[in-house]
């Protein structure tokens, strides 16, 4: 009997090490506010569908970047909320910020003002976890660069609490105190001691910049993770290209001759210098043997925020309009590659190659679903998800039974201030709670209702909400149906939603 249980045991053992020997690595490529302009690759299409090249392509250098596209799919139409905190809650747990109510970017020291119950606190252990699912599914997980989860001496401030094995380098905060490896990346310079990233301790007074030293450390846990002999979950999220805007020595040459100002050529810098990482954890894996069973998804946690005019206008998301942290394109479309390191024929999830799917939007909600997939794990019972796998997506096909909506609901005051805006299908309603508020100069009142047909209007400068009252409201009583479905919390100074 003993030995019939052993025997069992073993095989238990062996098939465990089999089936996940055959799982995918997954590497989750997230740049911080990074737009999906802000690359050298085309997001966007032209009216045929081909990708077409606009004046901030020809600005920024992403090689490697390239190099992805070549190999994958990029989606167009790539949704994320329109600051920091609420895509990052997004990503970890496949939900909309209205439903995990991580409304508002975290403010590490104390609460930032909103509706009473936005969870300021962030993501906690008791919270389901993309990479604690993954864990407990037979992967290494592994969390690199800057986290934002949770405020300072709460639970989330540490991604091991959440379901990484290892982190580097993530903290409660998202705008590092320096990238500068001779300031120590904040710990060597008193005046910006208070952002001091942790954990990078023998880069201290080197030449390495921060996206490098990050860049390294992950690439050791990567081999770490081969020698264990587990599939590898890396979360591998820069702090670049966060503020502040310091120059990357390494690539400012590139950049030294145009009239642009120069937080505007230090943010082309950081970007050059996230694209060297993505194409040097390609590099890393192919030089393991994985990268056929290794699979890249990069994407921008909000719109962009480059230094490159008015915050409201059409300067840094350019022909979108907007920015980080506005209720415009601009500040929600994220650029978005979905790869095989190389593509293998022993694939069972196919990507196309070098393909641009702009008929259908994605959204952060849906990494979650999809790397569960890829991974053969499986959303828990009762956890309720807004997102939806793209798998078919990236496989070059339309899917019919994806859905068309995607909500920003932002109960705050910031950039655009206590705003949701709905987008179903081609049409997209801002509706904003007060009109007055933001950090705009203009005291003057915004419009209550904007009404865009992003069909024929992508870069939405023609208001027909005065024009078109009809679809107006059939768009507020869908967006009040969607704000009810995800339980959001209504901004605090509003009463009822009118
Ligand atoms: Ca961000």
């Amino acid at each position: 009997m003993k030995r019939i249980c052993f025997l069992c045991l073993s095989f238990s053992i062996l098939f465990q090490i089999l089936s996940s020997r055959q799982k995918p690595n997954i590497i989750l490529f997230l740049v911080d506010d990074m737009g999906l302009m802000d690359t050298s690759v085309p997001m966007l299409a032209d009216k045929q569908g081909k990708p077409k090249k606009h004046p901030l392509n020809q600005w920024y250098r992403t090689p490697n970047m390239e190099r992805l596209a070549r190999q994958g799919v990029r989606i167009s139409q790539f949704y994320a909320q329109s600051v920091c905190s609420p895509t990052r809650a997004s990503l970890m747990t496949g939900q909309n910020s209205a439903r995990h109510r991580v409304t508002q970017f975290i403010s590490p020291e104390k609460k930032n003002a909103g509706p009473e119950d936005w969870k300021w606190e962030g993501l906690t252990s008791r919270d389901v976890t993309l990479p604690s699912i993954l864990r407990s599914n037979g992967y290494h997980t592994i969390f690199a660069g800057k986290a934002h989860f949770a405020p300072i001496g709460y639970e989330g401030e540490d991604p091991t609490k959440l379901g990484f094995d290892i982190n580097i380098a993530g903290c409660s905060f998202g705008a590092p105190g320096s990238y500068f490896g001779e300031d120590g990346y904040g710990n060597l310079d008193p005046k910006r001691k208070r952002r001091a990233i942790p954990g990078l301790e023998q880069y201290h007074k080197t030449d390495t910049f921060l996206s490098e030293a990050i860049t390294l450390e992950a690439k050791k846990a990567v081999t770490r993770s081969l020698r264990i002999d587990k599939p590898f979950f890396l979360y591998m999220s820069h702090y670049a290209v966060h503020s502040p805007f310091q120059s990357d020595p390494r690539f400012i040459k590139n950049y030294e001759i145009s009239k642009k100002p120069r937080p505007a050529k230090s943010f082309a810098t950081l970007i050059e210098g996230i694209d060297k990482s993505l194409g040097d954890l390609m590099d890393h894996v192919t030089d393991k043997g994985v990268a056929e069973n290794t699979l890249i998804l990069f994407v921008g946690d909000n719109g962009s925020d480059g230094p490159l005019g008015d915050t409201y206008g059409c300067f840094s998301s350019a022909p979108l309009r907007g920015k980080k942290g506005t209720c415009y394109e601009g500040g929600m479309r994220v650029p978005f590659i979905g790869s095989w390191v190389k593509a293998g024929k022993e694939n069972p999830f196919k990507i196309a190659r070098n393909h641009l799917h702009h008929q259908q939007i994605g959204t952060v909600m849906d990494i979650y679903s999809t790397i569960l997939e890829v991974g053969g794990a499986k959303n828990p019972e009762g956890h309720v998800v807004d997102g939806f796998s793209l798998r078919k997506q990236l496989s070059g096909q339309l899917n019919p039974q994806r859905p068309d909506h995607f909500m920003c609901h932002f109960p705050h005051n910031h950039r655009s201030s206590y705003f949701t805006s709905y987008r179903k299908g081609d049409w997209k309603l801002i509706y904003r709670y007060l009109t007055t508020g933001g950090k705009r100069k203009s005291k003057d009142p915004l419009p209550k209702y904007e009404l865009y047909d992003l069909g024929t209007d992508p870069y939405e400068t023609n208001n027909l909400a005065l024009r078109n009252r009809s679809k107006v409201n059939e768009m507020v009583q869908l967006m009040k149906r969607r704000l009810q479905t995800e339980k959001a919390l209504l901004p605090s100074k509003v009463i009822s939603l009118k």
